[in-house]
């Protein structure tokens, strides 16, 4: 049996081609005897055949193995009778049964003129977005009351323990970077709106109590309708952004399409003791079946888990192959070699892995 046990589920769209593409990348970078991937059903296709999005013994596996990769879930035409999509409580169940409450989302500039933005350099952007991803407005999910088809409403949830926990979560991930491009000060942004609602109020001034802690790490604030022009305007100024669910996972999107779109998105979604990752993206059904979505997304959430295992189990040979990961990924875009389409090239998802697999060193 292999060292570490990984629970995947490949899901909806693109999820099973780039899912494929990073298990032969990681297989390949790691050797023979590390992962085991095992393979479980979910996501939207899978509840339209048996009822179950996120099966019972797919859940166990996933409580029960060192980590969980998944490619993505989610079909728009797949949903509740209230209108809500079905495949996303894939991943949703998932935060909220293990706990995931920080979401790592990476926007890395890499070398090859990918930005939209223009004169921004490699280098230049290079920031962590830290989504909460237990509360704030998805904490609702499943439990918003609509009254009489006039009156609907979802509930925005904060609490002290999971501000403080990822306020504290984020503040330790700049403490591990070398700071914000632009002055190589270590800065937590922290997004909200708070000039508008308590709940937001409130989750600054817990960001600020939990700052006490960090005197080495600048705190700054940002409101969440003003990041998204200093993101455009100023990237280099950010370090790491801690934000609410919904906003996290809106200025995310964003984030990525100033370093080239989606499909170079990886995401870590991390508990204390549990680890979800895929890329940052949908199913990308407009894209499904034709081996043109970009795997990269995908493999470089494979290397975000390969870093969490070796912290977690003190293995320094999985940070070597994140690292081999990375800079395989690094080489083969700024060689031009495999360029995929959504960053201006024609290179198909196999090329791409092909190409990783080439540059693996
Ligand atoms: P999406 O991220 O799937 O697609 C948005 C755009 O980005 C599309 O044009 C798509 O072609 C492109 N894109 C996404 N991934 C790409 C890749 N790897 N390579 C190249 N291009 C890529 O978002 P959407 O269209 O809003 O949602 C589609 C489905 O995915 C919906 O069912 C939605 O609910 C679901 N969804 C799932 C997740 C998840 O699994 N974590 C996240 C977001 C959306």
């Amino acid at each position: 049996m292999a060292k570490y046990q990984i629970a995947t589920i490949e899901g909806d769209g693109i999820g099973p081609e780039v899912c494929q593409s990073a298990v032969t990348v990681l297989q390949e970078t790691c050797g023979a005897g590390v992962l085991d991937f095992n393979q479980y059903p979910g996501g939207a296709t899978h509840y339209v055949r048996s009822g179950f999005v996120l099966p019972e013994d797919t859940f166990q596996a996933c409580r029960d193995s060192h980590a969980i990769f998944h490619g993505a879930a989610g079909m728009p035409d797949v949903t509740y009778p209230d209108g809500t999509e079905v495949g996303n409580d894939l991943h949703l169940q998932l935060r909220f049964k293990l706990d995931l409450y920080a979401n790592v989302r990476p926007i890395r500039l890499y070398q090859g003129d990918f930005s939209p933005l223009k004169n921004r350099a490699s280098g230049e952007i290079d920031y962590v977005i830290v989504r909460e991803n237990t509360e704030g407005l998805y904490a609702s999910r499943g439990a918003g009351v609509s009254l009489r088809g006039e009156v609907v409403t979802d509930t925005l949830v904060m609490t002290r323990k999971g501000i403080e926990r990822v306020a504290r979560f984020a503040f330790d991930l700049s403490r591990k970077r070398n700071g914000a491009p632009r002055d190589g000060k270590r800065r937590l942004t922290v997004c909200d709106k708070a000039n508008i609602l308590r709940s937001y109020a409130f989750f600054r001034s817990v960001c600020d109590e939990v700052s006490k802690d960090y005197p080495d790490v600048e705190i700054d604030y940002a409101y969440a309708d003003a990041i998204t022009v200093h993101m455009v305007k100023k990237p280099d100024f950010y370090d790491v952004i801690v934000a609410e669910n919904m906003f996290g996972d809106i200025i995310s999107d964003l984030g990525a399409a100033t370093v080239g779109g989606m499909g170079i998105a990886p995401s870590g979604e991390v508990g204390d003791t549990h680890g979800l990752f895929q890329g940052a993206h949908g199913s990308a059904p407009d894209i499904a079946g034709q081996n043109i979505a970009s795997p990269l997304a995908t493999v470089l959430s494979g290397a975000l888990m390969l870093r969490w295992l070796s912290d977690r189990h003190s293995d320094s040979s999985l940070l070597a192959s994140a690292q081999r990961v990375e800079r395989a990924v690094e080489a083969m875009l700024s060689e031009k070699i495999a360029i995929p389409r959504d960053l201006g090239g024609n290179a198909s998802c196999t090329d791409v892995t092909e190409a990783i697999l080439k540059h693996l060193t």
